[in-house]
């Protein structure tokens, strides 16, 4: 039986030399990979008390539907900058150029709510620790940072000590 590592296909020097890029369009493309990943990660929720899912644009989308369709919650879609139609609280990050800015809607989250965040990779946890920003913003109370795929050798953990932070697979 494959692992999930066997459907990742890793692409080196993608997007910029020195790089090496995790795709995640190789595990979506085959039914098997695609079943399993999501498996996995309900696996990882198995037990835990929470009220919303939050997802990242646009790979957090992907799985985070799929698990709040089974779950039976809520999910919620943090969005690049000016996408949302309705009144947002917003979050900007660094990047290696320059920064970027994440939103969501103000209504979305209430507080109190017990939130679990998902995007496909942690890297250098910067994404992550916006969203973090934007759900306290509004009261919410993050839960869990779920993840496909983690580079370890980025010590994202370490800009989210003191949340929960769980990945299915851990590169070095
Ligand atoms: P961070 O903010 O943790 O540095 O970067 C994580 C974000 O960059 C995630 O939204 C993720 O989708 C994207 N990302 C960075 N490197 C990779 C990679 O190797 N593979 C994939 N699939 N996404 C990546």
């Amino acid at each position: 039986m494959k692992k999930l590592e066997d459907y990742v296909v890793s692409i080196p020097d993608f997007p910029e030399p020195g790089i090496i890029f995790r795709d995640v369009t190789s595990v979506l493309q085959d039914a098997d990979g695609l079943n399993l990943a999501i498996h996995l990660l309900m696996e990882k929720l198995e037990g835990l008390d929470f009220d919303v899912i939050a997802g990242a644009e646009s790979r957090g989308f992907i799985f985070g539907m799929p698990l709040a369709y089974n779950l039976h919650k809520p999910f919620i879609p943090v969005r690049k900058k000016g996408k949302l139609p309705r009144e947002t609280v917003s979050a900007s990050y660094e990047l290696e150029y320059g920064t970027a800015e994440i939103e969501i809607h103000k209504d979305a989250i209430l507080p109190g709510q017990k939130v679990v965040l998902i995007d496909d990779l942690i890297a250098t946890g910067g994404t992550s620790k916006a969203m973090i920003q934007l759900v306290e913003s509004l009261g919410g109370i993050v839960v869990k940072n779920l993840f496909l795929m983690e580079l370890a050798g980025l010590n994202g953990r370490a800009k989210l000590e003191g949340y929960n932070v769980d990945s299915v697979i851990v590169y070095d």
